[in-house]
């Protein structure tokens, strides 16, 4: 299995997951010309991806999506909900898979579930994929987790988690007061210490990799984020995890499983 973060953050989202033979891209938020020049630049033709995954309509997660499906005949796999929300009928892309939530999707040799997390879009997925006997979990945008999703995440081998802000960063950073208050609430943004909570509830001996991701580039730095989750891991004895950051301005170096 090759995990390979292109891009994280609210710029723009999107990674590419192997498995066996199988190629997936979850979610495609950079324009398709960039998308296609990260992949390319990572060894990855973009016409051989079996799929492009996405978790909701938000511009930072889609906003290459049609473009790349019919430029590269790439079908998307995305719930009617978050089709709506993106105001486009399955006509706009190269096909259409549907992915109701909580059942599970088979796609060559992955099988995909997503489960419902809290944040503003229509109805926003993370993600468990298993195939070649390894299961990744991938949560991002998301304002708070529940017991439901750390449930969710345990037993994987590598989990996708949000790290996005430091409250007191947020707090006295420069975003307006609103936007302030949609980031940090219920369907925002998981801060540093959410995702360390998440993370602890959710790790176990399994775990082998963390990625933190969608991190804010003016309300976190990667040391906070890092120091969080290591402390997290320490605290359930799981200091041998390797933790890895997610970046926004370049691809992220592979984790091979
Ligand atoms: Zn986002
Ligand atoms: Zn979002």
């Amino acid at each position: 299995m090759r995990f390979l973060p292109l891009a994280s953050g609210s710029q723009g989202n999107a990674t590419v997951v192997e498995f066996d033979g199988t190629r997936l891209l979850l979610d495609a938020g950079l324009a398709a010309k960039e998308l296609a020049a990260r992949l390319e630049a990572c060894d990855v033709e973009p016409a051989s991806i079996d799929a492009i995954l996405l978790s909701h309509e938000h511009q930072d997660h889609v906003r290459g999506a049609q473009k790349l499906s019919k430029h590269f005949g790439i079908p998307v796999a995305a719930s009617w909900a978050t089709l709506q929300g993106m105001d486009r009928s399955p006509q706009a892309f190269a096909g259409w898979i549907d992915l109701p939530v909580d059942h599970g999707v088979r796609i060559g040799a992955v099988t995909v579930v997503p489960f419902p997390v809290p944040h503003d879009a229509a109805a926003p997925v993370g993600f468990v994929l298993e195939g070649d006997s390894v299961r990744i979990g991938v949560a991002t945008d998301l304002g708070h987790a529940t017991p439901q999703i750390a449930e969710r995440l345990s037993g994987c081998d590598l989990l996708m988690i949000e790290s996005n802000h430091d409250p007191l960063l947020l707090r006295d950073g420069p975003y307006p007061w609103r936007l302030k208050d949609r980031v940090a609430g219920k369907l925002g943004h998981l801060s540093n210490s959410e995702a360390a909570a998440l993370i602890k509830h959710s790790v176990d001996e399994r775990c082998r990799c963390i990625v933190l991701a969608h991190l804010s580039e003016k309300n976190n730095t990667p040391e906070l984020a890092r120091s969080s989750a290591l402390r997290a891991l320490r605290a359930r004895g799981c200091e041998r995890v390797e933790v890895k950051i997610a970046r926004f301005d370049r691809p992220m170096a592979a984790v091979h499983l």
